[in-house]
């Protein structure tokens, strides 16, 4: 999707992976014509049965990325955000905040602790139809997995899908904080998980109609500022499982600082919402903490999005329940979640405040 305001572009993407790594964004963002490069978001849906972008090495230093395919994608990319800015028209926003009711997701570490906000973004074209619709809800999208050896959306093709069929127009899903570990609620009475993709589509249909139901009500907004502001943290790495990974894999992370990561951190107004950016999978506690000291009247975080740098647990969660053990592993480092919540309120408390509705 690409708002534009003025002199202010945005794009949003939303792409079907794991994780989206800002090396490959990068490359997708050089070939975007009219947009800066610092304004286009990439996030990743988190689906657990796409090919492989991080071309991590197993233990035998093998990948499975495949290089060529990686770039096709990036063109492919920014062939769609140039097709949608060449198709701009009129529109007012809806935004929405509420929680989505019904067997969705739960957090598979401890089942109540979870973030069941969903927000929604409408734009509607001056027929009063929506031109797409934005869905920002935490989940893990795992119900088909990346042990059956099928290439799926998981839960969110279905959500898309239904979204179109219901008038909503395009769907677009960005992930927020669905880290240590939001996951869809696909859970049988015998226990037992259900990965189907009946079990899919029953997901994806509920969180869409849900999605509508919040959005419904929602005041129009006709003529919403726009702004966007990028900002550059670096984020230690402690993690010598991660540096090593980093090190071998064929994508080429930069290793000129291997100790260091550095990457993007975004903040968009957009009428009364506002919203952040996280290169990662936060863990829902640091969502609820976000949220509470945003300043939109609707606060969206953008969970995976411009990079993919794993866990992000607070110093406090980091390497405590041995529940943890396997989300610390895979997290950055000790400080990763304390630089991510300072950096990215310091940033959040620098821009402009977004508008207020009565
Ligand atoms: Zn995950």
């Amino acid at each position: 999707m690409v708002l534009v305001e003025g002199e202010t572009r945005v794009a949003i993407v939303s792409a079907d992976f794991l994780g989206f790594p800002a090396l490959l964004g990068n490359k997708a963002r050089a070939q975007v014509k009219g947009i800066p490069a610092q304004n286009i978001l990439i996030g990743a849906t988190h689906t657990h049965s796409a090919p492989d972008c991080y071309g991590f090495p197993d233990e035998k230093g093998a990948s499975t990325a495949d290089l060529k395919y990686l770039d096709s994608i990036c063109t492919k990319m920014a062939e769609a955000i140039n097709e949608a800015a060449s198709k701009l028209q009129p529109a007012v926003l809806k935004i929405a905040t509420d929680e989505a009711k019904g067997k969705i997701a739960y957090n598979y570490y401890a089942e109540q602790l979870y973030d069941p906000r969903c927000h929604v973004i409408q734009a509607i074209g001056s027929d009063g139809k929506p031109i797409a619709t934005v869905v920002n809800y935490a989940i893990h999208p795992e119900v088909i997995g990346n042990r059956q050896g099928i290439l799926s959306p998981d839960l969110i093709g279905p959500l898309r899908e239904r979204l179109h069929e219901r008038g909503g127009g395009f769907g677009i899903f960005m992930n927020s904080a669905q880290g240590g570990m939001v996951t869809a609620d696909n859970r049988s009475p015998n226990g037992k998980d259900i990965g189907t993709w009946a079990e899919c589509q029953r997901i994806g249909t509920l969180l869409a109609d849900e999605a509508l139901r919040i959005v419904e009500k929602a005041p129009v907004q006709k003529e919403p500022k726009l702004f966007c502001a990028a900002r550059n943290v670096s984020f230690p790495v402690d993690s010598p499982l991660l540096r090593n990974v980093m090190k071998a894999s064929p994508l080429g992370y930069p290793t000129n600082d291997p100790r260091h990561v550095s990457t993007q951190l975004n903040v968009i107004n957009i009428g009364n919402g506002q919203i952040l950016t996280i290169p990662g999978e936060a863990l829902p506690n640091i969502g609820y903490y976000l949220k509470r000291k945003m300043h939109g009247q609707n606060n969206l975080l953008f969970g995976l999005t411009n990079d993919a740098f794993g866990y992000i647990l607070t110093k406090v969660d980091w390497g405590s329940f041995k529940r943890y053990n396997y989300i610390t592993r895979t997290c950055l480092g000790e400080m990763t979640g304390e630089i991510l919540i300072e950096e990215g309120l310091k940033f959040v408390d620098a821009c402009p405040r977004p508008e207020k509705l009565p």
